[in-house]
């Protein structure tokens, strides 16, 4: 979750998080650094943080200091993001602030809601895309993506199984990393969902990182790895960490990408709200704008998913919750 961050300072990144969407993770390890050496500016916007951000601060690579430190001086000192109401892109802000150039990435909440079903047992989404809090409702950082979530959190105790969303192809997998941990990525085609755009998906945080080589076909259902806390623990999510699912999905109009370390990349890639994403055939929009227009009754998601005995609801779907929901 460390990519907003660097997103947020640099121009160009931001231009190519806009064409890629997806953004890049900071691999540096972090060094303890004393505020001696800073400059008085720099040590002027340290002191404007709460205790929590300053800690926050501190867990943070040299690089990425450096890059907290130079945005929020160019912001004038302000410290947190704005507090404005993320319903509208035409609010007022500046089109290049760290803020407009997520907004048009589609990183806003949508409105929609999950209905879990009524005869299974599903776990549940504790914070949701474009949430600014997380699942225990402490506020989110505003050092990584403004502190507005760039996916779903599933709460699940360790070793639960993953599943996969639909069928697909494994694209990519990374270990390592802070906010990362264990992490790939599937491709779903239209083939795949019967829905005309492509759908990447990517679960993070597994326990173990899945024995599933690059190029390897999944079926819908199939159990993908195990959930856990990899690239949760300290800072963030406290010493011990989070188990649970991070969720990304992103969309593009075709299925080519490009493997970068910690990512893919594509050509008009953009974020798509996970819980939108079961809302997908039945009305037909494949963007974040496009849902949050929807009426609120619209809104209302039905989650299809996977029973542990293997019935899948509703009949036909091509698309299921990424955990096994009990009968
Ligand atoms: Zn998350």
């Amino acid at each position: 979750m460390a990519e907003i961050f660097r997103l947020s300072f640099n121009k160009t990144a931001v231009q190519a998080a806009i064409v890629f969407g997806v953004l890049t993770v900071m691999s540096e390890p972090p060094h303890a650094v004393a505020q001696e050496g800073m400059s008085p500016q720099a040590r002027q916007v340290i002191g404007k943080l709460s205790a929590a951000e300053r800690k926050q601060f501190f867990d943070l690579s040299r690089r990425e200091r450096r890059a907290f430190i130079s945005q929020r001086m160019s912001e004038g000192g302000s410290n947190r993001p704005s507090s404005e109401n993320n319903q509208t892109i035409d609010d007022g802000l500046n089109p290049k602030s760290p803020r407009a150039v997520q907004k048009s990435a589609g990183l806003f909440n949508t409105g929609v809601k999950a209905i879990y079903p009524a005869g299974a047992k599903c776990l549940e989404a504790k914070s949701f895309f474009g949430d600014q809090t997380r699942h225990d409702g402490s506020s989110r950082t505003p050092h990584f993506y403004q502190g507005y979530h760039e996916g779903l959190d599933i709460s699940a105790e360790e070793g639960t199984p993953l599943v996969a969303l639909a069928d697909g192809e494994v694209v990519h997998r990374y270990t390592g990393g802070r906010l990362v941990g264990n992490q790939i990525y599937l491709r779903h085609t239209p083939d795949d969902t019967g829905l005309p755009v492509y759908i990447y998906s990517k679960y993070k945080h597994f326990r173990d990182l899945p024995d599933l080589k690059i190029g390897a076909r999944v079926k819908m259902g199939q159990v993908i790895g195990y959930s856990g806390k990899t690239g949760t623990t300290g800072g963030h999510f406290g010493q011990a960490g989070y188990p649970h699912l991070h969720l990304s999905i992103y969309v593009a109009p075709n299925g080519e990408y490009k493997t970068l370390k910690i990512k893919i990349a594509a050509e008009n890639l953009r974020y798509f709200d996970p819980i939108a994403l079961y809302l997908m055939g039945a009305r037909k929009t494949y963007d974040n704008p496009a849902v949050r227009a929807l009426s609120d009754g619209d809104k209302r998601v039905h989650i299809p998913y996977k029973s542990a005995s293997g019935k899948v609801m509703p009949k036909g779907t091509r698309l299921i919750w990424p955990f096994l929901c009990a009968d």
